[in-house]
């Protein structure tokens, strides 16, 4: 059975091509199944009865299981999905005044293993299908459009980031139709600005993105030293920061906005110190290897097996302080949905552990090793 989520409207004309009917359709199809959230073919009326009897039997529009659904009292809203061997990835819905954020994952699992990362103690299971990213998005949006009550027209999700489980990246070949149909003005007609792919610092990815679909970008930095970042994000190890700056600096040709959002999560004694600020400030403002950029700040949201803490908020606006004074526009992202786990992985985490990697990760002390002479070692050696 053909799950007609997988497609972007290129994809889906190619479809219908296969079952002998006109490109066309594939627009009407399109929109039916995106921008009305319509899975049953017979609701279909201005569709070709010829395409709706051909699809009938050997297409669906499969949506993805609810395995449990949680609002916070801010208005939070977290889906857990089962992507089905014993899987779930988690899908968050974030209301602000002036824009609704659907928060989405890509993989179950992530094999990256960040140290401070919920979803990276879990290991790696498979990557998500097209079809199951825009699972996420295509229930998200029309609940929510049903239970606000909202016109024909009307949208309750105003912006999506790749956020959520996974590396974005490394499941590219089902992310870029992902994408496309977010962007769709047939589909859910976001604009470029509003779709949001965060990465842990894939480099030739981020140039294939930039090629391919160049929607904002941000980055996991975390860390303002490789010896650091290596022990925060192994995938530093592969690439260091110095080519991941240069791979944002040659992704501003083509991105939607004239900056690279960094993402910085505060931990407690590994990353938030006045000497870091600084280190951190120089790195992304240096003439040559430097980046047009916004700093994000994010609180760590503790989870038991991490083995560490959240810094305190006296130290986080310290850190901000000295960000600005060197002419950083630094944001502190508020902390939403605490009351419903809503941290990256949280929730999935409890329903299984396949790997036993967070085990691992959580023996493995934070060691900070200098990469070459003169590289500045930090302050860490700390046991989790
Ligand atoms: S922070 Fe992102 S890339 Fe790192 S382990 Fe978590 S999901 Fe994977």
């Amino acid at each position: 059975m053909v799950n007609l989520l997988d497609f972007d409207r290129e994809g889906l004309a190619a479809y219908c091509e296969q079952l002998g009917e006109k490109r066309f359709r594939a627009t009407q199809l399109f929109r039916w199944i995106h921008q009305k959230g319509a899975a049953d073919f017979d609701a279909m009326s201005d569709l070709a009865k010829s395409l709706r009897d051909k699809l009938r039997g050997v297409a669906g529009v499969t949506g993805l299981p609810v395995a449990s659904e949680h609002t916070s009292g801010d208005g939070t809203v977290k889906w857990l999905f089962d992507v089905g061997g014993g899987n779930a990835v988690e899908t968050v819905f974030i209301p602000e005044d002036d824009r609704g954020t659907l928060c989405i994952s890509s993989q179950a699992g992530c094999a990256v293993g960040c140290r401070f990362c919920s979803t990276g103690h879990q290991g790696f299971s498979r990557n998500l299908t097209t079809g199951e990213i825009l699972a996420q998005l295509w229930h998200a949006e029309h609940t929510l459009r049903r239970r606000l009550g909202l016109r024909e027209g009307e949208r309750a999700i105003t912006n999506v980031v790749m956020m959520g489980m996974g590396e974005p990246l490394q499941n590219y070949a089902a992310l870029v139709p992902a994408l496309r149909t977010m962007l769709d003005d047939h589909g859910y007609g976001l604009s470029r600005r509003r779709v949001t792919v965060s990465t842990s610092g894939v480099v030739p990815m981020i140039d294939r993105l930039r090629e391919d679909c160049p929607v904002a970008l941000a980055v996991s930095l975390h860390a303002p030293s490789d010896a650091l970042r290596d022990a925060l994000v192994p995938l530093n190890r592969k690439y260091p920061l110095a080519e991941l700056l240069a791979a944002c600096r040659r992704y501003l040709d083509a991105a939607p906005r004239d900056f690279i959002t960094f993402e910085y999560c505060m931990l407690d004694g590994v990353n938030d110190s006045d000497a870091q600020a600084h280190e951190l400030a120089a790195l992304v403002t240096d003439r040559h290897t430097g980046v047009s950029c916004k700093l994000n700040l994010i609180p760590f949201n503790p989870f038991p097996e991490s083995g560490l803490t959240r810094s305190p908020n006296e130290r986080v606006q310290a850190f901000a302080h000295i960000l600005q004074a060197a002419g950083i526009v630094t944001t502190v992202r508020k902390t939403r949905g605490d009351d419903i786990a809503a941290a990256c992985g949280q929730l999935a985490g409890e329903v299984q552990d396949r790997t036993r990697v967070g085990e691992r990760m959580t023996r493995a002390p934070i060691r900070v090793v200098p990469r070459r002479s003169g590289a500045p070692a930090g302050r860490q050696e700390r046991n989790a």
